[in-house]
């Protein structure tokens, strides 16, 4: 018997995953959706990793989907240009079993550094996308989303973000529901693309008969695609006032909705492509139409690209504020409507950087750079935080992987008279930045590339890695970061532990000696992702002169105290696990073990 219950949209999809009955589910970390796989997880008989990088996710779960099995995969936005090139050969293939790509963008930027609106990708690639507007229709969506993509051979993104994912409201589930996973029709040949590739050519030797049979006439299957949607029931449209119409999609439909309980709604379920009878039907009926919708005016552009007049970002201005909605912006900007000021705590959050926790190891290589005068290239999620004002060590940071391919670049450029150091994590190392360091040793780079092995994706999650020894759900093995660097034939390899500041130091200057790649690995667990049984601080004493120096280290376990009208250094020692990073720094001994 169905029950209800309260779960995060995150909670949802992987019941919804489970119950279309995937067989495979894959993915890389990435707020805000990391957790719907270690939610999947649970499932015995998923098959469930945690891939080196996004494509590589990618391809795994259209390996399933070829073997007819139903397949799930799951990114944030930016992942998806990582995966895009597999997921855009993979639309127009005539697919076998099922697959979802769910994908969660960062609308307003609220955990992330990105304005990427992954619908976009869906038009590019004619690939249909889905927005759910909370928990039971993420759920509800997923399993539709396997209807579509294997009635119409076609893979289908579930697009989300930071709301849907981590807000809970109420999904129906059957407790004693038990699932058979899918097996769709099976075919041993899909070599589609290939086929496109030698009609276009028209090669007379080929029996172009023979290959028509394998021709996927994906043109039929998408047409078909854009009438129905029509009438698929993830778009919905009520007839209400004549005055306003609505047409919204994901959560902010629901914001709309508080504000104009009245207006006459078409609710897109699918953004792409677009149900455009609906749309008409709406616009015919009301006096004025809207288009609301979060991040981009995507829906907007192809609204107007039919003719229709709808108002959207003329009057919701996409930069800097109105990338999220919220119900205070639709009434204000539709209704003329005062923000409401009976809510009193909207100004009260006060604004934090993101900083890294007391004693992270990174510290001590912020610290290093800075001493050292070192430019670099920076890794994404938490040895990225030097780039940050506050810190301000690291140059410039793009995308995962990246560092190493820059700091190439940018000696190159200089003549290979210069060295300008790469910082990796461990997990970016092994997401694409092990490419990048092939392509060093290949074309005679002399990058020294610092890889932050804390034995974790630590900013996402504490995810595993291929050399942290554990995966999802089954076991794994442990690759060797320092192994892979000489089979490349890096000749300077050194492992330190970056606690031993002197030691790390020298074995960063030291490769400024030669003219040849360099790899430091600065190996130390992360702090939150491992096992700290010993609990000590450090205190400064009396003999502190208030140089400030151990301030600057952007440790948030040091604090400033004013006394005698003069501004001191203080530990709060709830916060300070006794690193030892001051200790180090401060050059006349005024910090101690307490
Ligand atoms: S989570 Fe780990 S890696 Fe990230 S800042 Fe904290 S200690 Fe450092
Ligand atoms: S020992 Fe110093 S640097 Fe380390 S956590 Fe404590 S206050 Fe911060």
């Amino acid at each position: 018997m169905e029950e209800k219950k309260v779960v995060a949209g995150n909670e949802a999809a992987a019941i919804g995953a489970y119950e279309s009955g995937i067989s495979v589910a894959t993915g890389y970390p990435g707020a805000p959706c990391s957790q719907v796989l270690e939610y999947i997880e649970r499932y015995e008989d998923i098959y469930c990793e945690w891939s080196t990088n996004e494509k590589t996710a990618m391809e795994t779960a259209i390996g399933a989907s070829f073997n007819g099995k139903r397949s799930f995969v799951v990114m944030k936005t930016l992942g998806l240009n990582v995966a895009a090139d597999a997921l855009l050969q993979y639309s127009g293939t005539k697919i076998n079993g099922g697959i979802v790509v769910l994908v969660a963008d960062d609308v307003g930027r609220i955990v992330g550094d990105d304005y990427q609106d992954s619908r976009n990708y869906g038009i590019a690639a004619q690939i249909p996308v889905l927005e759910p507007a909370d928990s039971e229709e993420t759920r509800r969506f997923i399993k539709f989303g396997y209807e579509i993509s294997e009635k119409y051979s076609i893979p289908v993104i579930l697009r989300m973000n930071a709301i849907t994912s981590k807000s809970k409201s109420v999904i129906k589930v059957d407790p004693d529901l038990t699932v058979t996973q899918s097996e769709h029709i099976r075919y041993n040949y899909c070599a589609q693309k290939m086929v496109t590739n030698v009609i276009r050519f028209g090669f007379s030797n080929y029996k172009e008969k023979d290959l028509v049979k394998y021709w996927h006439n994906f043109k039929q299957y998408w047409n078909k695609l854009k009438q129905d949607c029509n009438d698929f029931s993830v778009n919905t449209l009520t007839l209400a006032s004549k005055k306003i119409g609505i047409i919204a999609s994901g959560v902010s439909y629901y914001y709309a909705k508080e504000v104009m309980p009245n207006a006459s709604y078409l609710k897109v379920g699918m953004a792409y492509p677009l149900p455009e009878k609906l749309i008409r039907q709406l616009a015919n009926y009301v006096d004025e139409l809207y288009i609301i919708e979060g991040f981009q005016p995507v829906l907007e552009k192809e609204i107007k690209a039919l003719g229709i007049p709808v108002k959207g970002s003329e009057i919701f201005p996409r930069f800097p504020y109105a990338l999220y909605f919220t119900s205070d912006i639709i009434a204000e900007k539709i209704l003329g409507l005062l923000p409401d000021s009976a809510f009193p705590f909207k100004n009260v959050i006060p604004f934090r950087i993101p900083t890294n926790c007391p004693g992270c190891p990174h510290l001590f290589l912020f610290y290093l750079l800075h001493k050292n005068q070192i430019k670099s290239s920076g890794a994404i999620g938490c040895a990225g935080l030097g780039a940050l004002p506050h810190i301000g060590q690291i140059d410039i940071v793009q995308c995962m992987g990246s560092s190493i391919g820059i700091a190439h670049g940018y000696n190159k450029a200089a003549k290979n008279n210069e060295k300008f150091v790469a910082i990796t994590g461990d997990g970016e190392f092994w997401h694409t930045g092990v490419n990048n360091l092939i392509n060093v040793v290949y074309n005679k780079g002399n990058v020294t590339t610092i890889i932050m092995d804390n034995f974790t994706v630590a900013m996402t999650g504490g995810q595993g890695n291929p050399s942290s020894g554990y995966g999802l759900g089954h076991e794994v093995n442990r690759l060797s970061i320092e192994k892979i660097c000489e089979a490349i034939g890096v000749a300077d390899i050194q492992i330190v532990d970056p606690y031993n500041l002197e030691e790390f130091e020298k074995c960063v200057t030291s490769t400024f000696k030669h003219d040849k790649p360099a790899v430091i690995i600065a190996r130390r667990p992360c702090l939150v992702f491992s096992c700290r049984s010993e609990k000590k601080t450090c205190q400064i004493t009396d003999r502190c002169k208030g140089c400030l120096k151990c301030a600057k280290i952007g440790c948030l376990a040091i604090e400033l105290t004013e006394g005698n009208g003069q501004t001191f250094a203080l530990i709060n020692p709830h916060r300070c696990i006794g690193c030892g990073l001051c200790q180090q720094v401060c050059q006349i001994g005024a910090i101690e073990y307490a």
